[in-house]
């Protein structure tokens, strides 16, 4: 009698896994997403004129924007989640490290949920669509608050083994996820380091922490959010999507090119967003930056006649 060989055991995992969130961590959400925001608008042009804010606390919170920000485009996003070009290992590390000073997520649960998002987009199994309450204005409403900041609050995650094997694997990848807290801890503490030591005060190092840290984290997180919310409901359709994604143009510079976001649905892997003509994307530029220097090979352009045959007709 012959036995037909039995097939491996699939170690299915499941698309998401319970973590239950404390009262305090849910308070802690609130206070860190709505209290820096609403400080911005209040405080600059009266801490400009009370000295609170200078030229040093410009600088900083330039610079942490910009690193951190480029961290999440280009390496979170079009690197690790996309694979849209390929990375010698110091670029690799580099950009994990600046992505983690977004605080946005660990770089593991950043990829899986983004993973997932473009697996689902739009339809149930997204873990931040506009359009998961219905299409009348007040499902909508609802819905854009859902997929600016409300789903973060969820009891559930993306399961990191299903969705980002390849990065819990990865030797260089995987501490920059068990070590976050390290990484949340120079985010913060870094820009006041600076700031005091160049104005050489400790109203320097208060000044810089709570535009450079403070008021950078929220305003990074806000336009992040607004990729999966704004361009997900208002804006053009350029290019063929099964999906509600949108190109932005007025998000363009702030988000560093990932509001065109349509393309982006339309063809993930491709390492610019802003295809067309006139769409700034300043990550596409620095991977081309990184292209010129040997660091980055192998990176997926758009080539005309693939734009084309994705274009709305
Ligand atoms: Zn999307
Ligand atoms: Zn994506």
């Amino acid at each position: 009698m012959t036995t037909a060989p039995s097939s491996p055991a699939k170690t299915a995992q499941p698309e998401i896994e319970p973590e239950p969130k404390s009262a305090l961590e849910r308070v802690l959400l609130v206070v860190f997403v709505v209290v820096p925001f609403l400080a911005v608008l209040a405080a600059v042009p009266l801490a400009w004129a009370a000295g609170w804010l200078g030229w040093v606390d410009v600088a900083i919170f330039a610079v942490f924007y910009i690193v951190s920000g480029l961290g999440v485009t280009v390496g979170f996003h079009r690197y690790f989640t996309h694979g849209s070009f390929k990375a010698k290992r110091p670029l690799r590390i580099a950009l994990g490290l600046a992505g983690s000073l977004s605080l946005e997520m660990t770089i593991i649960d950043w990829v899986a949920t983004h993973r997932r998002h473009h697996k689902y987009s739009d339809a149930a199994g997204d873990p931040h669509s506009p359009w998961r309450f219905g299409n009348d204005w007040k499902a909508l409403t609802k819905g854009l608050f859902f997929a600016h900041v409300g789903w973060l609050f969820s009891n559930e995650r993306t399961n990191r083994k299903r969705y980002a094997p390849d990065l819990v694997a990865d030797r260089d990848i995987e501490p920059m996820h068990r070590h976050f807290t390290w990484l949340v801890a120079a985010s913060m503490l870094l820009p006041p380091l600076i700031g005091g030591l160049v104005t050489w005060s400790w109203f320097g190092a208060l000044t810089a922490f709570f535009w450079a840290s403070l008021v950078r984290v929220s305003l990074l997180h806000h336009v992040t959010w607004s990729i999966n919310s704004v361009c997900h409901v208002f804006g053009e359709k350029q290019f063929t999507v099964r999906d509600k994604s949108r190109n932005v143009w007025w998000l363009a510079i702030p988000s560093f090119g990932e509001s065109w976001h349509n393309l982006h649905h339309a063809d993930p892997t491709c390492a610019r967003h802003g295809a067309l003509r006139g769409q700034l994307d300043p990550s596409a530029r620095v991977i081309r930056w990184f292209e010129k220097l040997g660091w980055a090979y192998d990176v997926r352009w758009p080539s005309e006649q693939r734009l084309a045959s994705k274009r709305v007709s």
